[in-house]
């Protein structure tokens, strides 16, 4: 029997225009959560843990699009680069230059997202304006052929104030704007996702522009331990 995670797919499902991509987050989530997802016909997945998402597609259906959503260390890469369909965490030049030489080891095109830091709080990874600048107008990116950046991934600060959400989530899509007009010619910034909006601000985040939410407790229910 399906029926919770069905109808919850059903709602959230209805709340998200066509042009926007749901990403079932199932970081912490059994197997068998996942697959009732997957029988519901979710195919695009969200993990921020290399070791779990590397079980998961061992074991689940072969078509499902797998995102590596959380903070992702340089030397973790290689065990996700032969399947990872998107990386939303790039946060800094080190790390996409790993994504490229193992994206090429594989024989792979890796799609990626550029992680800006639009919140107020500290403690959330991303990277400022110039560092978005300084990658882009980086020659040796330019030559990069294992790699795509489609887009830029953030996150609000976790608070209270709605209107601060809003202005921050509006500053990612006229940042996104301005990078696209600006990197027209850019042989790999192709740029076509907003990848902004979690369980309690998705509607807000798409109000203001996302073309991707990352939903997780609000689809499969709370996670029942402390970080994250
Ligand atoms: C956990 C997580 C989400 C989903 O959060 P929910 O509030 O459960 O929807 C989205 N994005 C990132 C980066 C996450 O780590």
């Amino acid at each position: 029997m399906m029926g919770e995670i069905q109808e919850n797919f059903e709602t959230i499902s209805a709340l998200i225009p066509a042009h926007c991509v749901l990403v079932a987050v199932s970081k912490t989530k059994p197997i068998p959560l996942l697959q009732k997802a997957y029988d519901y016909g979710q195919r695009v997945f969200g993990e921020n843990k290399v070791q779990e998402m590397v079980d998961k597609h061992e074991i689940l259906p072969k078509d499902i699009q797998w995102h590596m959503i959380g903070h992702l260390q340089t030397n973790k890469v290689k065990y996700i680069a032969p399947f990872v369909s998107l990386i939303h965490s790039i946060d800094s030049l080190k790390l996409l230059k790993e994504v490229q030489k193992q994206a090429a080891k594989n024989d792979r095109v890796v799609d990626c997202l550029l992680q800006v830091r639009i919140a107020q709080e500290e403690t959330k990874f991303g990277l400022t304006i110039d560092d978005l600048n300084t990658i882009l107008a980086s020659e040796e990116v330019r030559a990069f052929n294992a790699v795509n950046i489609i887009g830029v991934m953030g996150m609000a600060t976790n608070t209270d104030d709605e209107q601060q959400v809003r202005d921050e989530f509006n500053s990612l899509s006229t940042l996104f704007q301005q990078f696209k007009e600006q990197y027209i010619d850019h042989p790999i910034f192709k740029p076509k996702h907003v990848s902004m909006g979690m369980s309690g601000d998705f509607q807000m985040a798409i109000e203001e522009g996302s073309t991707m939410v990352r939903i997780g407790s609000s689809l499969f229910g709370a996670r029942n331990y402390g970080s994250l």
